[in-house]
């Protein structure tokens, strides 16, 4: 776990930095299986180089699923501009063989009465999405390696935790906006890239990648769940009660890097403690992940534009108070 927190916390934080070879993201003597497709065989750049279009990304991730048998690939639905809806069912071989009596454990393990099942063979579930925000790109474009790593790495460490997780991978939030920025931004950068905030690329035009097709913000969707992406997506967390969920975005140049809890103030008080406590140990592997790089970031402090809490606060409001209960699980979540 720790491995994978601080992997997506190194990934995220790179496009801050620009470009760098895929040793920066991963390390070049790790026991990697030379089968497992890298994701510049498919996108045909190294992953940082050009913004990854939807098209491409779910490209890549059904040729990651049919040469890896830690991986099942499904389509949970389609976007209004046709595009799929996908989720990415990763763990190991042995896991996915009884991946419906693990399912079926884990949420028993939510109901009182569930002493006889035993915790000791019961993977954690962890549900990680990216990018809700398409033009906020860093989460999908990170999503390629950490999918890449999580299909091929042989390190003894990896392979204890697919063992211990049942990962639920949904690489694209936001499909259309995703693939609408992805569009803007290769067609208007440079060959030698700029650092001036008026450059072209870097001012799309209305409606720009945020939104999905419909101009609706989808991380505003969680209360009312109106847009297939976030039926999939409800759908998906409500099936499966994941112990943690991590939405991965961006906080743009101007910014450091936040991760949750957040400041203390804005929690709700519906949310349990021990979410809290939990959610401060997982930043805690951010923490270190970010020193060794020396970038910023920030977690516990207001910002000039809005201040940030955990679990975001429409779906709070979504699920019934018996599922909030049941949520004592720690649910972790990154919101901006
Ligand atoms: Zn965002």
């Amino acid at each position: 776990m720790k491995n994978l927190i601080s992997l997506v916390a190194l990934i995220a934080c790179n496009s801050i930095f620009g470009q760098v070879s895929l040793d920066y993201y991963l390390e070049a003597d790790h026991p990697y299986d030379q089968s497992i497709p890298q994701p510049q065989t498919l996108l045909g750049y190294e992953v940082g180089t050009w913004h990854v279009s939807h098209d491409k990304l779910v490209h890549y991730m059904h040729r990651l699923a049919e040469s890896s048998d830690r991986i099942q690939i499904e389509n949970r639905g389609s976007t209004y501009e046709g595009r799929p809806i996908l989720l990415l069912t990763i763990t190991s071989p042995e896991n996915h063989s009884r991946i419906e009596e693990i399912k079926s454990n884990h949420i028993a393990l939510t109901e009182s009465g569930a002493d006889q099942i035993s915790i000791e063979d019961q993977p954690l579930v962890v549900y990680q999405g990216f990018s809700i925000h398409g033009n906020e790109p860093s989460g999908a474009n990170s999503g390629l390696l950490l999918a890449y790593h999580l299909a091929a790495s042989n390190a003894p460490e990896t392979l204890k935790m697919l063992d211990e997780l049942v990962i639920l991978f949904d690489p694209s939030f936001n499909p259309d906006g995703l693939q609408r920025f992805a569009y803007w931004a290769n067609t208007n950068k440079n060959q030698n890239l700029t650092a001036d905030p008026n450059d072209r690329e870097y001012n799309e035009v209305w409606p720009r990648g945020r939104t999905n097709h419909y101009w609706f913000d989808l991380n505003r969707d969680w209360l009312p769940t109106q847009l297939p992406e976030s039926q999939a997506r409800i759908k998906t967390f409500t099936d499966w009660l994941p112990n943690i969920l991590t939405d991965h975005h961006e906080m743009g140049t101007n910014s450091s890097f936040f991760f949750q809890p957040g400041i203390p103030s804005r929690v709700n008080p519906l949310t349990p403690d021990m979410n809290q406590k939990l959610t401060q140990k997982i930043g805690a592997f951010h923490v270190e992940a970010f020193n060794k790089l020396g970038a910023l970031y920030y977690s516990g402090e207001k910002t000039c534009k809005r201040r940030y809490q955990s679990f975001p606060k429409a779906f709070r409001a979504h699920v019934s108070q018996r599922l909030r209960a049941r949520l004592c699980n720690a649910v972790a979540c990154v919101q901006a």
